[in-house]
């Protein structure tokens, strides 16, 4: 196991206030009593914003990861202060709004569609950059928007709308709700249509959507069956649901231990293994079809907690280099869970 963590100088976390803190009796999934201890004093490493040292336990019997003792759903917000989906889609350098249209222009040739803003290249260049566009590291579900037909789509915690930018030019009339009031204002001055609000809003929306994408979300919810369910009744029969959440399974987590990236204490409150989050979208009547890339996205930021840096350095980079060798010699648990679900 990994030692010798260095202190960051700006690691100087208060705690969270005890009367703002819940006790979990038992797994939030299963209700079994059956949990061990299994990180101590784990910190919000991820943004250095939230108060608090954090325990995860491990359900013996379901393999989730809970936050226990976990902040009250009226304290919560707290732990979102400084969170990443406040930075808008609107304040690009030159630098940025060129790398924006490079990328545009591999995405346009990779769906065949004209995603913009684009380079606009001579023919001259096509060749070489559909090579390109088949190398490009894609967010989950978006292959999966630009195969399926498009239709109504609900983006469940779309930040400030990088997907439901790319869904409307892919054809889908693209809605979002996000709980960040700037990330709804970013969102909203990019011309997208997205309301301030958390998935509950959704049970106002019964049968409506052909697609509901919710990446990252699951994580953060205190009731996840509820999540699920509401999410179930606002796709119209057939639709489908693209989900995306760490994997509490996960090579990366099995080697960093705390310092994994994936945990983001304590804003995520349960971190599920594949076959659980399954039984949980069967238990709602969702067929799953589950789509594992084995890629380990949380491999350099892992590195980075674990020794200490304020950002990635070349350290990380040649920790997570080396790692990512070792782990690819075997078959391993993929860092994010990926699932696909339909409503029949
Ligand atoms: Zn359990």
């Amino acid at each position: 196991m990994l030692q010798g963590r260095k202190i960051l100088n700006h690691e100087t976390f208060s705690e969270w206030p005890i009367e703002d803190l819940d006790v979990v009796s038992a797994c939030p999934v299963c209700s079994s009593a059956e949990g061990v201890l299994q990180h101590e004093g784990v910190a919000d490493w991820s943004f250095n914003t939230a108060p608090g040292h954090w325990h995860y336990w491990r359900c013996t019997v379901c393999e989730t990861l809970y936050l226990n003792p976990r902040p009250t759903p009226q304290s919560i917000g707290r732990a979102y202060a400084s969170y990443y989906t406040h930075s808008g889609q609107g304040t690009h350098s030159m630098f940025q709004s060129w790398r924006q249209r490079w990328k545009n222009e591999r995405l346009s040739e990779r769906f065949d569609r004209n995603i913009e803003p684009r380079l606009n290249l001579p023919r001259l260049f096509r060749s070489s950059i559909a090579k390109r566009a088949q190398r490009i590291a894609l967010p989950f579900g978006w292959q999966e928007l630009a195969d399926l037909p498009p239709g109504r789509l609900m983006d469940v915690g779309c930040g400030s709308g990088a997907t439901l930018s790319l869904a409307l030019q892919l054809g889908w009339k693209a809605e979002g709700l996000e709980m960040d009031p700037e990330a709804v204002r970013a969102a909203q001055a990019a011309g997208l249509s997205v309301g301030d609000g958390g998935y509950e809003r959704l049970s106002q929306s019964p049968s409506s959507f052909d697609c509901v994408h919710c990446s990252h979300v699951i994580e953060h919810v205190f009731d996840p069956r509820d999540l699920l369910r509401v999410v179930f009744a606002a796709l119209k029969p057939g639709g489908t649901l693209i989900l995306a959440t760490p994997n509490a399974l996960s090579d990366v987590h099995l080697h960093f231990g705390r310092y994994w990236r994936g945990l983001e204490a304590p804003r995520h409150l349960m971190i599920f293994s594949e076959s659980t989050l399954s039984g949980l979208l069967m238990e709602q009547g969702f067929v799953v079809d589950s789509r594992c890339d084995q890629q380990l996205e949380t491999i350099r930021e892992s590195a980075r907690i674990a020794n200490g840096n304020k950002r990635i350095r070349s350290q990380d980079r040649a920790q997570a280099r080396q790692l990512r060798q070792s782990l690819d010699r075997t078959p391993h648990g993929q860092d994010f869970i990926k699932l696909v679900a339909h409503k029949p």
